[in-house]
């Protein structure tokens, strides 16, 4: 209890250097490690919880719940798009013509997620509290994000208005220093980088976790009074300049009073796009006097008495220097443009950033747009989306053409008939050589599981793996490895050694599937080697043999043929076989009576048979398939993503196996009969 009291007063402590004085004294994390220390005090004395633990105050993290659908008071509409200059001034024409008088306010339209905010006078004399934060949602139901908003600061909790009630609605954002600073610390931990503020901001405003949005910095403007005071109901920007008035940050506007005005105002916008701290996606035209839009209604999806401007996307004329060809972990080739502004001579200024390389995806489009050295380019980029070229200017003296060989390893190239790739498909290729590893390596294949990726680019970068074949020789460079610490202690690489002899003995299937050849997986591996007594006999098929088996296309067949067909290749399996590596399929199953009476359910994706194939087995065993599990079921095979079946099973008490289990069943058989 005494050590409770004093967490308490400690996280107060720090919670007010946090939020009040902007000078906090530990980090986040030490933050977030005191709180859940209390939490979980308070989960096992949930007696000596009090309404002043930092638990339960806003301004933590918890205390008002996420995610419950509220419906919407005001609906949350969207604004009608119009593309042209002309649509714009037809508009403010029609307006005008009905009310001569009308005014209009021209407005950033940020490219965030709508928020409405809900205010009460809790009593007489007090000012309006914040009580209900709300998402757009389907426009007119969303959800509760109260928690999530009053960690945003440009949220105000209170206000010193008139009226009893007051709704609000805005705009959640990110702007692009607070986008940077999270993509800066998710590469700097590791982690995956969000793709554009709009998306990262949008999952933030939905996380459960509240103290996630006030570390990643959102910001809000607000753009609209929804329902409140008459006074704040009747000029639009009026309403806003109050609003400032209290510190609430409002959306930048202009009050224009004719359609040249603000088509000015348009364009001052869309001029300084680029300088803007944030992503913006249009211009809002809105009526200010709020009485007069409902006689310029939108359908019901949009908001009377608004319009949205969008600009058309930003282009620049580039000249290209140079094409960089990249082979990516998987093989594929990639294509990168590298160019200059054709008027500046320096990089493509677009949406305010500098632009000098765009990705030219595959050999067909570099083709289609003839792409080369020297020859000059659309490029455009909007708002946070990646630059893309937009056809060509000038033609390049000569189109580029993909090398014909891989610029890693030098081994030919294949184009694939079914897209427009090219890949290196050479298993041992040094750009790929840690996925084609970790790949043979894998649970699928010859399942090493301790041989994890980061240790296997390790051994890549010491140069003790050049093809997978290599994993067999690791054994030989035991005391080494142990006195270099490569794989750990001598406890650990023993471990790990062990673990790569016993996966020596597999079934071919795995060994054929780690083999990593394009179009073979799990389920075609296995029902090539129900064609063939080992590997050895399989290199040995050519692609028209192969094509016989009901399961293999003609492309699969010549991927397997030309893999086999490759000396590299060769030596590798030579290499396998050396090392230990088992060849031959075990006995082939022949059909038995071993499941005579019996009915077996599946259900779930199996590690390597399909379901047509496994029914097939128990059929070929004297069994009966069953689609569905009851008391008569006698065995269900369960595999990955197993779900109402297996809870069945375990209900009527009917016994569950695995694939391995099942097919130990029955070869067990051929066991028995052959002895
Ligand atoms: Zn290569």
């Amino acid at each position: 209890m005494e050590e409770y009291i004093r967490l308490k007063q400690q996280i107060a402590y720090h919670m007010d250097r946090y939020y009040n004085q902007d000078d906090p004294e530990i980090t986040d994390l030490e933050y977030d490690m005191l709180m859940q220390d209390l939490k979980r005090m308070e989960r096992e004395h949930p007696e000596w919880v009090t309404p002043d633990s930092p638990t339960q105050r806003v301004g933590g993290a918890a205390g008002v719940r996420n995610g419950t659908k509220v419906v919407h008071n005001v609906p949350m509409l969207s604004i009608e798009d119009v593309f042209t200059r002309e649509e714009v001034a037809e508009w403010t024409e029609r307006v005008l013509a009905m009310h001569p008088g009308a005014e209009f306010s021209v407005e950033h339209k940020i490219d965030g997620l709508s928020m409405t905010l809900r205010y009460r006078r809790e009593a007489p004399g007090a000012p309006l509290t914040l009580f209900l934060a709300e998402t757009r949602g389907t426009g007119f139901e969303g959800d509760d994000c109260t928690a999530n908003a009053l960690m945003i600061r440009d949220v105000p909790r209170s206000l010193d208005l008139p009226g009893d009630y007051l709704e609000l609605r805005g705009e959640v954002y990110m702007t692009h220093a607070a986008f940077e600073a999270y993509n800066a610390e998710q590469e700097r931990a590791g982690r995956k980088t969000a793709a554009n503020a709009r998306n990262l901001a949008a999952g933030t405003l939905r996380l459960l976790d509240g103290s996630l949005t006030e570390k990643r910095g959102l910001s809000m403007f607000i753009f609209n009074v929804q329902d409140g005071a008459r006074e704040l109901m009747t000029r639009h920007i009026s309403a806003l300049d109050r609003l400032e008035a209290q510190g609430v940050p409002c959306v930048p506007r202009t009050l224009c009073r004719t359609p040249e005005e603000v088509l000015k105002a348009i364009d001052r916008i869309g001029e300084e796009r680029g300088s803007i701290p944030y992503d913006i996606d249009g211009a809002v035209v809105k009526l200010d006097q709020i009485d007069y839009r409902a006689d310029f209604p939108a359908g019901t999806k949009y908001s009377a008495g608004h319009i949205a401007y969008k600009y058309p996307p930003e282009e620049r004329v580039v000249v290209m220097d140079e094409i960089l060809v990249d082979v990516g972990r998987t093989g594929k080739l990639s294509f990168t443009g590298v160019f200059h502004d054709r008027e500046t001579g320096g990089p493509a200024r677009l949406c305010g950033t500098d632009v000098t390389r765009a990705t030219l995806h595959n050999q067909d489009y570099i083709t289609d747009m003839s792409i080369g050295i020297g020859g000059a380019y659309k490029v455009y980029k909007s708002g946070e989306i990646i630059p893309r070229l937009n056809g060509c200017v000038e033609p390049p003296p000569q189109v580029f053409h993909a090398p014909e060989n891989c610029p890693v390893c030098g081994s030919a190239l294949v184009r694939e008939e079914d897209t427009a790739d090219i890949r290196c498909v050479n298993p041992s290729c040094p750009a790929q050589l840690a996925r084609t590893v970790s790949y043979f390596a894998s649970v699928g294949c010859m399942k090493i599981d301790a041989l994890g990726e980061k240790l296997i680019e390790a051994l890549i970068e010491a140069g003790y793996l050049h093809s997978y074949a290599d994993i067999y020789t690791l054994k030989d460079h035991r005391e080494e490895l142990i006195a270099k610490g490569m794989i750990g202690k001598e406890k650990n690489t023993d471990r790990i050694l062990a673990a790569i002899e016993a996966s020596k003995a597999s079934d071919p299937v795995r060994l054929l599937t780690g083999l990593g050849i394009r179009n073979v997986g799990a389920a075609t591996a296995r029902a090539i080697m129900e064609h063939y007594s080992g590997i050895r006999e399989l290199a040995a098929a050519t692609a028209e043999e192969l094509t016989a088996i009901p399961d293999v296309g003609g492309i699969t067949a010549s991927c397997i043929a030309d893999f086999f067909a490759d000396p590299r290749n060769r030596e590798i399996l030579d290499r396998l076989e050396a090392s230990g590596v088992n060849m031959k399929m075990p006995e082939r199953t022949k059909a038995s009576d071993r499941l005579q009476g019996m009915t077996i359910a599946v259900t779930g994706t199996l590690p390597t048979l399909g379901r047509k194939e496994i029914e097939e087995l128990i059929a070929a065993n004297g069994g009966r398939a069953s689609g569905s599990v009851s008391r008569k079921t006698t065995y269900l095979v369960a595999g990955e993503a197993a779900g109402s079946k297996l809870t069945k099973a375990r209900e009527l008490g009917v016994p569950v196996l695995t694939e391995e289990e099942f097919l130990m069943m029955i070869r067990e058989t051929d066991g028995e009969e052959s002895v």
